[in-house]
């Protein structure tokens, strides 16, 4: 295999899987395919934005190999994440006679992956799945760890099921046609990792700002590669998020689910909300006594540098407080945070006094953008 590829081991005994990471792999998709699992009839997922580009360049080197192949559009976006498509979906695959040797294979985001996902999950009681993540999010989080379901109308991500894949292909040159907005949004994410897990690979983001923004392909792989590691060792060691390990990779998602709800999704790209969530996190740390504002102003200068708004000064305080009430993450009515100890470092709290959270949301601020 070729030595430029990046493989990142997922060890999770009889379900544990490869993550292949190199420029180029996408027109190369059906041999990780055939290493992963044995197939003749592949279905490739995607959605209405990539299905003449990224996914027909799937499609076309599968069939290329040999297999046959169908490819099934969903429209873009996250309104897709539905009862209604999902049902769409089993019967398309019912139309195509898909059986239990058919591969799904998820190109696109986090949106198809997680609905693709979950179609493999549930269709005859499971089909194999192939992650292809063509946005930062997805090649940094969602593809790796199995997490796969759809939306309720009102509750996010509230039906699901773990269906790991048996195999990722990531291509980093697909981010080249990402909007400029979505890519940043995934920097969020990895930035997270760095604060969570990793303080050298926040150091080298840091000094990396330029090539990070250029989208070079070099450091795009090495970034992805370090945040795939870390996210394996996470799911490795605490699968189903029973052990409190797996919760680490919410930091500052119960302040960002608030800002989600309260826009009605409408405002904020989840990295944008992030990314806020990130900043009131750390300064409940600082409140609580637990980082310093070296550590906090590390963070902010990061996440400035990559474009992402670190406040929001025009939302409800008490609608937000509300909507944390309401995340799937509250335990019994308690709020519990992913909360800094210093970079690289992170730990679960749990009966964080409600005043002091609504301090950290109202803290003073610039609006995102600025
Ligand atoms: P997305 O899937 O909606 O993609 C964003 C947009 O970018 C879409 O319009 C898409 O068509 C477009 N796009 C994708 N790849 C492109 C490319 N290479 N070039 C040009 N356009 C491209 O959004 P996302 O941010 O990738 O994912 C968000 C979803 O991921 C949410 O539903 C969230 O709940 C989910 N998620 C899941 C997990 C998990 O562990 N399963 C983790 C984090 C997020």
């Amino acid at each position: 295999m070729d030595t430029d590829i990046i493989r990142v081991p997922v060890d999770l005994s009889d379900r544990g899987y490869e993550i292949y990471i190199g420029s180029g792999l996408l027109r190369k998709t059906a041999s990780f395919v055939q290493a992963a699992t044995e197939l003749t009839h592949a279905v490739v997922i995607t959605d209405s934005n990539l299905k003449t580009t990224h996914a027909q360049i799937v499609a076309e080197n599968l069939a290329q190999s040999g297999i046959t192949c169908d490819l099934l559009t969903i429209p873009a976006g996250e309104s897709s994440k539905s009862l209604r498509i999902l049902e769409e979906l089993w019967g398309e695959l019912l139309e195509i006679k898909a059986d239990r040797r058919t591969v799904v294979i998820a190109v696109g985001g986090g949106v198809v992956g997680d609905l693709a996902g979950f179609v493999a999950a549930t269709y005859t009681r499971g089909l194999p799945l192939i992650q292809v993540p063509t946005t930062l999010l997805a090649q940094v989080d969602s593809s790796v760890g199995g997490k796969v379901g759809i939306n309720l109308p009102r509750a996010k991500n509230m039906v699901g099921s773990f269906w790991q894949p048996t195999g990722v292909v990531i291509d980093p040159l697909v981010l080249h046609t990402l909007p400029d907005r979505e890519y940043q949004a995934g920097l969020a994410e990895v930035i997270k990792y760095g604060v969570i897990m990793d303080d050298e690979f926040f150091t080298m983001l840091e000094n990396h700002v330029a090539e990070i923004h250029a989208r070079d392909p070099e450091i795009l792989a090495n970034i992805i590669s370090r945040c795939c590691q870390l996210k394996a060792h996470v799911v490795e060691n605490d699968e189903r998020e029973t052990t409190g390990l797996r919760a680490i990779l919410n930091y500052g998602h119960t302040f960002c689910h608030a800002f989600e709800t309260v826009t009605g999704y409408g405002r904020f790209l989840h990295g944008e909300a992030v990314s806020i969530g990130m900043m009131c996190a750390a300064r409940l740390a600082a409140m609580l006594d637990r980082v310093d504002e070296a550590m906090i102003a590390r963070q902010e200068s990061l996440l400035r540098a990559c474009k992402l708004p670190v406040a929001v000064s025009d939302l409800d305080t008490e609608a937000l407080l509300e909507a944390m009430q309401h995340d799937k993450k509250v335990e019994h009515g308690k709020l519990r945070f992913v909360l800094p100890i210093k970079l690289g470092h992170v730990e679960l709290v749990n009966d964080v006094p409600l005043e002091l959270v609504r301090q950290a949301l109202s803290a003073p601020g610039t609006s995102p953008g600025s």
